[in-house]
C-alpha cells in the first residue's frame, strides 16, 4: 500500500472507523448523533465586519463543515476538503489554476467531462494540453521533460515567466484506474517525477476512493472527487470536492469557489455525509462482486476482452496490487460490435442501462454511444458499475443478455 509521509499526522482511527465517527456533533445528553441540516444564507455578525467562520453562505456554511472535515481526514490532508456543486465544478476550479502559457498533461483516457473541460478551458485561458497514455510511465515522463525544456527556452527568450500563483507552469492530471479503459498509472513514479521537475499533480480519485488509495501520501498536491459516485453512493446527489494539504492552493481554490459560486446545497452535502458512513461495506461488497463477474466474463464465450485490475492477467494488475488496497468495482468488457454491445444493454433486466457509477445498484453502459468519447475506446466496450446486489443474480442477468445479443451460450457459471 501507500507509504505515509512522516510529516503528516497519523489519523487516530482506521478509515472504516473515520467514515463512521468523523464529524459527529459534540456528545451531550439529549444531543443529536448526526449534524443538523443547517439552512441559512447569512450569519449574524457582532462587529462591523463579520470575521467569524461563517458570514455568508457562498463563502462557507456550517452545512459543509462536517463533510469537509471528514473527507479531508479520509484523504490524509491536514486541511478540510472543499465541497463543490459537482465533481466537474471541482475539476474546473483546479484547471482554472493552470496559468496562461502553461501546460496541462492529461491522460488520453479519462472522465469525459474532464477531457472536455480541459479542452474548453485551455482554449479560453491560453494553456496547452498534452495527451498521454497514463499507463506508459516513460511517455508521461518524456512529456514532463518537454515542459521543463520549453519553459527554459521561454525564459531565455522573453526574460519573464507568466507563472500564476499556486501552479507555476504545469499540472499533471492523473486518473487511475482510468475511465473507461481501467488503465492503471504508476502513481509513485509519476508523482515523484513531476515533483522533481516542480510540476504540480492532481489526482482524480473517484474510482478508487480514499479507501483504496490516498494520493496525497504519495506526494500529489491535489485530489478531486466526484462525490456523486462512491462517496455519496446512492445515485441521488450530484456533488464534488477538492482536497489539498497545501494552504496556498486551498486558498486559491476557495477563491475560485467563492467568486464563481459553484457551491453545494446543504441537503446534498448532508446526504453525501450520510452515504459516506457506509462506504467501506458498500465498496467491499461491490468489489467482491466485480472480481467474480470479471472472472466469469473472461471465461465467457462471446466476450472479446475484459479489463479489471483485479484479474491476474490484466495489464494493470501488478501496479494496482502494489499501490491500491483493492481493485475497485468498475469493470469494462468488449464484445465484437457496437450492435452487440447495445443489444446487451437493452436485454438486461436487473442491471440498469444508464451512465454514472458508484451507486448501490449495478449500471451498464456502452461508452461509445457518447459522440465525445475518445475514438480509441472500442465501439463494443461496455462499462459496468458493479453494485451490491447478489452476485449470482447479476451474473444470471448479464449472462442471459450476452446470449441474447451474441447468440453465444455460456457454461452457466
Ligand atoms: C462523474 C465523474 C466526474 C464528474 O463528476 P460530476 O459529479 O458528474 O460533475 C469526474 N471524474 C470521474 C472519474 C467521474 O466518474
Amino acid at each position: 500500500m501507500t507509504t505515509r509521509d512522516p510529516a503528516r499526522p497519523t489519523p487516530a482511527f482506521a478509515p472504516e472507523t473515520v467514515l463512521v465517527e468523523a464529524a459527529r456533533p459534540p456528545r451531550a445528553t439529549g444531543a443529536s448523533v448526526n449534524p443538523p441540516i443547517e439552512l441559512s444564507s447569512t450569519f449574524i455578525g457582532t462587529t462591523e465586519v463579520n470575521d467569524s467562520a461563517y458570514a455568508y453562505g457562498r463563502f462557507a456554511t456550517p452545512a459543509w463543515t462536517p463533510f469537509e472535515a471528514a473527507l479531508g481526514e479520509l484523504e490524509h490532508a491536514a486541511l478540510p476538503a472543499l465541497v463543490f456543486g459537482s465533481g466537474l465544478a471541482a475539476i474546473a476550479a483546479v484547471l482554472a489554476l493552470v496559468p496562461r502559457g502553461g501546460t496541462l498533461v492529461m491522460p488520453t483516457h479519462a472522465y469525459q467531462g474532464s477531457l472536455q473541460s480541459a479542452q474548453e478551458l485551455s482554449a479560453r485561458a491560453g494553456f496547452s494540453v498534452v495527451s498521454v497514455d497514463i499507463a506508459d510511465t516513460d511517455a508521461v515522463i518524456a512529456a514532463l521533460d518537454d515542459i521543463v525544456t520549453d519553459d527554459a527556452a521561454a525564459r531565455d527568450s522573453s526574460g519573464d515567466v507568466t507563472a500564476g500563483p499556486g501552479i507555476a507552469s504545469a499540472l499533471l492530471w492523473i486518473e487511475s484506474p482510468t475511465n473507461p479503459m481501467l488503465e492503471v498509472a504508476d502513481m509513485l513514479a509519476l508523482i515523484a517525477a513531476a515533483r522533481e521537475r516542480d510540476i504540480r499533480v492532481a489526482v482524480d480519485n473517484t474510482f478508487a476512493t480514499p479507501l483504496l488509495q490516498t494520493p496525497l501520501d504519495l506526494g500529489a498536491d491535489l485530489v478531486v472527487h466526484s462525490v456523486t459516485k462512491y462517496l455519496a453512493g446512492h445515485s441521488d446527489v450530484v456533488l464534488g470536492a477538492v482536497i489539498t494539504g497545501d494552504p496556498a492552493l486551498r486558498e486559491l481554490l476557495l477563491t475560485e469557489r467563492s467568486m464563481r459560486g459553484a457551491i453545494a446545497g446543504p441537503f446534498e452535502v448532508w446526504l453525501a455525509l450520510r452515504g459516506m458512513r457506509t462506504l467501506s461495506v458498500r465498496l467491499e461488497r461491490a468489489q467482491d462482486n466485480a472480481q467474480i463477474l470479471s472472472e466469469r466474463l473472461s471465461r465467457r464465450a462471446g466476450v472479446a476482452e475484459v479489463r479489471y485490475p483485479g484479474l491476474p492477467a490484466d495489464p494493470g494488475h501488478a501496479r494496482a496490487s502494489a499501490q491500491m488496497a483493492g481493485f475497485g468495482a468498475i469493470v469494462a468488457f468488449t464484445v465484437d460490435t457496437a450492435e452487440q454491445a447495445t443489444a446487451i444493454a437493452e436485454a438486461v433486466r436487473l442491471w440498469t442501462p444508464a451512465t454514472s457509477l458508484g451507486g448501490v445498484e449495478s449500471l451498464i453502459e456502452r461508452r461509445r454511444r457518447h459522440a465525445s468519447e475518445p475514438t480509441s475506446v472500442p465501439e463494443g466496450l461496455l462499462r459496468l458499475s458493479v453494485g451490491i446486489e447478489h452476485v449470482d443474480d447479476l451474473w444470471a442477468d448479464l449472462d442471459a443478455a450476452i446470449t441474447a445479443a451474441t447468440g453465444e451460450t455460456g457454461d452457466g457459471v
